[in-house]
């Protein structure tokens, strides 16, 4: 369905994003990859589904850097068809001992790094008529939870960033629509289930019990593959006038 597409996922070498990409690929899509750690591992796994892959290694808190990154996507691949704007990070701390660090981190990396990589790939999507933005918000972006104030703002600020992105171009092939996880096993998630497990002093296994049955009703994670496929309903035919939403894969969370 996507053969001759691109896609281009920020903060893919992990994840929901190498999940989506994964899914992405199944159905033909050239892939860009972006993100820390482990690179020729992912590299791999999309080269064995019989696509394209390159991989760009922009800081998503830098400008500089995404204007490199999808200058080097449309030198390597011709455009960017699909743009997943994914990379995240989490930091847990309440409001008055915040780190403003982490505060200007997390507004850089899980927001405005959307903002940048979207206003550089419009112009090439409008001009072919046809483009598919999906940017990675949560739950967080739909509802809050105490000790995540730079988490839960980025990802509010997300979904707007969303419906404006999608009314600017609702005449036009582009959509952009935001997919919203509750509870997914990954590597940021794993860091809460340990901090849970250290703090209370019990198994690895209960803190994840415990971290369910707080917020999700299905007791279960959703999984990046998962993710991958409400990522490719989107890019299908079925989905050119599904616009501006926050659509949430959370057990139930956001329904209670
Ligand atoms: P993860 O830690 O497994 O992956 C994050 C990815 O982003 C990695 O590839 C990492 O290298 C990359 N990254 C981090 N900082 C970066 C930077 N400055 N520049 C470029 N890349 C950077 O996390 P994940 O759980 O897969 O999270 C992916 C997205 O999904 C995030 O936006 C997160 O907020 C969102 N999300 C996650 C969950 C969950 O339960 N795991 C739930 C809702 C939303």
């Amino acid at each position: 369905m996507l053969a001759n597409k691109t896609a281009l996922v920020t903060g893919s070498t992990s994840g929901i994003g190498l999940g989506i990409a994964k899914s992405l690929a199944r159905q033909g899509a050239n892939i860009v990859l972006n993100g820390f750690g482990d690179v020729e591992g992912p590299k791999a796994e999309i080269a064995a589904l019989g696509v394209k892959v390159a991989y760009h290694g922009a800081d998503m808190s830098k400008a500089g850097d995404i204007e490199d990154m999808m200058g080097f996507a449309a030198a390597q691949f011709g455009q960017v068809d699909i743009l997943v704007n994914n990379a995240g990070i989490q930091h847990v701390a309440r409001i008055e001992s915040f780190p403003i660090d982490r505060w200007d981190a997390i507004i850089a990396i899980n927001l405005s790094s959307a903002f940048h990589a979207t206003r550089l790939a419009l112009p090439s999507m409008q001009a072919r008529n046809w483009g598919r933005i999906i940017n990675v918000a949560s739950v967080h972006g739909l509802v809050g939870s105490a000790e995540k104030s730079a988490y839960v703002a980025a990802k509010h600020g997300v979904i707007g960033l969303t419906k404006v992105t999608a009314l600017e171009n609702a005449t036009t092939g582009v959509t952009c629509n935001a997919i919203c996880p509750g509870w997914v096993l990954t590597p940021l998630v794993q860091k809460q289930v340990d901090a849970k497990a250290a703090a209370l002093g019990i198994s690895n296994e209960d803190a994840k019990k415990q971290l369910l049955g707080e917020k999700e009703p299905s007791m279960q994670f959703t999984t990046p593959e998962e993710l991958g496929e409400l990522a490719v309903f989107f890019c299908s035919p079925a989905g050119a006038n599904v616009r501006g939403v926050a659509w949430n894969m959370d057990g139930g969370w956001v329904a209670q």
